[in-house]
């Protein structure tokens, strides 16, 4: 009788499964380019976007917070306006633990759930506590001079702590027109506390819409694409792309070709799969939220072309650890879904900033409340060496500015 070996052919099935998972993860990964590719970020005068039907059980509209605050970036330079995902507020609550790291129960024997920790909101709130009480409903013209003195030292304090919150963002999942290629994108803009943000110009449009024609925006038939203009604007004597109108086009079908318009409608990535926690090498997204608290963020630097490294401030044997890794280890990482904080050095315009584009001049201009004139951006790639100033524009959002929610766009 033939010998069927049942083990061993078992295991060769097992082994080509798990052959087929890896090769399933790595694929799995998106490079920083094609998350890049993923974001829908209206720079060009005139720009078209199409809004998806949302996926099962989602919104056309999602909510998502983030916090956005100052990192390190190549040459040790200071990045304004970095947008950092906030585990506390997009993550599920996580099992409360005991001093010895056992789950803690409730008298039902349910395990006890908190917020998913994170650093940047436990600053914010260990901040905003610095401030001192003062009488209830006290007018400033009624307060005496210690108490007005208390009231000026406690403004200062919240608006250190603010800087901490984090902030609401919306994101829209739909088609650039003019990148139809890249597949669906995220449109992702701030809360506007003025209500003068890109949700109160969108909404009423798309209101609009619906009521003109009888119709849902998003529907693959009978729905619109949108029209938006940019301009320049200037505040506090910089340039920022804002936007200027916004109207719809009236009814067109998603795609004239059934298979591509299938083939978006289909597509399930979330904002979750493009806007994704940051990281260092060695670390995990929580101590890289640590560190960016102590203002030690790490970062890749590539300023010095010969010794391109990471860079752990103030912590040598992570630093060493990061770049021993990286060298050893760098092709086989195993960390998925995670955002390193090289990989996309991008600002909230969602473009690539280029190292190249740097002059030492302008590094040398540098100055701690100044904006980071290195992160001037350019619309080229990574070999772009003849960056034209006129191209470059700074963000609102990587302003490090008083009323940072109060921006007008
Ligand atoms: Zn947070």
């Amino acid at each position: 009788m033939e010998n069927l070996q049942p083990n061993n052919d078992l295991n060769a099935l097992k082994d080509m499964f798990k052959d087929f998972q890896n090769k399933q993860k790595k694929t799995g990964r998106r490079t920083s380019a094609e998350i890049l590719a993923k974001y829908f970020v209206p720079r060009n005068t005139k720009e078209t976007f199409r809004i998806l039907p949302p996926k099962n059980g989602r919104k056309h509209i999602e909510e998502a917070f983030f916090h956005v605050v100052t990192t390190l970036t190549s040459g040790g330079r200071k990045k304004f306006g970095t947008i950092i995902y906030c585990p506390r507020h997009n993550d599920p609550p996580v099992e409360k633990l005991d001093a010895k790291g056992n789950p803690v129960f409730d008298e039902k024997g349910k395990p006890v759930t908190i917020p998913a920790p994170c650093p940047l909101c436990d600053k914010y709130k260990t901040k905003l506590a610095e401030q001192k009480p003062l009488p209830k409903g006290l007018k400033k013209e009624e307060m005496n001079p210690t108490q007005l003195k208390i009231k000026e030292e406690n403004d200062r304090i919240y608006k250190e702590a603010v800087a901490w919150q984090a902030k609401k963002f919306y994101i829209v999942r739909g088609i650039d027109r003019g990148v139809e290629k890249d597949g669906i994108k995220f449109w992702r803009f701030k809360h506007n506390f003025r209500n003068q943000g890109t949700l109160d110009k969108l909404l009423p449009i798309l209101q609009d819409y619906m009521a003109n024609n009888k119709a849902d925006f998003s529907c693959p038939i009978n729905g619109t694409d949108l029209s938006i203009t940019m301009t320049d604007s200037e505040f506090n004597g910089k340039t920022y792309k804002a936007i200027s109108a916004m109207t719809y086009r009236g009814k067109s079908p998603l795609h004239t070709d059934k298979i591509v318009a299938e083939q978006w409608l289909e597509d399930d990535t979330t904002w979750r799969d493009v806007f994704l926690p940051k990281k260092a090498p060695g670390i995990t997204p929580l101590q890289y939220l640590e560190l960016v608290v102590e203002g030690n963020s790490p970062y890749w630097d590539d300023s010095d072309q010969s010794n391109k490294r990471w860079v752990f401030p103030g912590h040598p044997e992570l630093e060493e650890a990061a770049n021993t890794r990286n060298r050893d280890l760098g092709a086989n990482d195993e960390n998925e879904n995670i955002e390193y904080a090289s990989d996309l050095d991008v600002d909230n315009n969602g473009a690539k900033i280029t190292a190249k584009n740097m002059t030492q001049e302008k590094v040398g201009t540098f100055k701690d409340d100044a904006v980071d004139v290195g992160a001037s951006i350019s619309d080229d790639d990574d070999n772009d060496d003849s960056s034209d100033d006129s191209e470059n524009y700074t963000d609102p959002e990587s302003q490090d500015g008083d009323n940072f929610d109060d921006l007008p766009f």
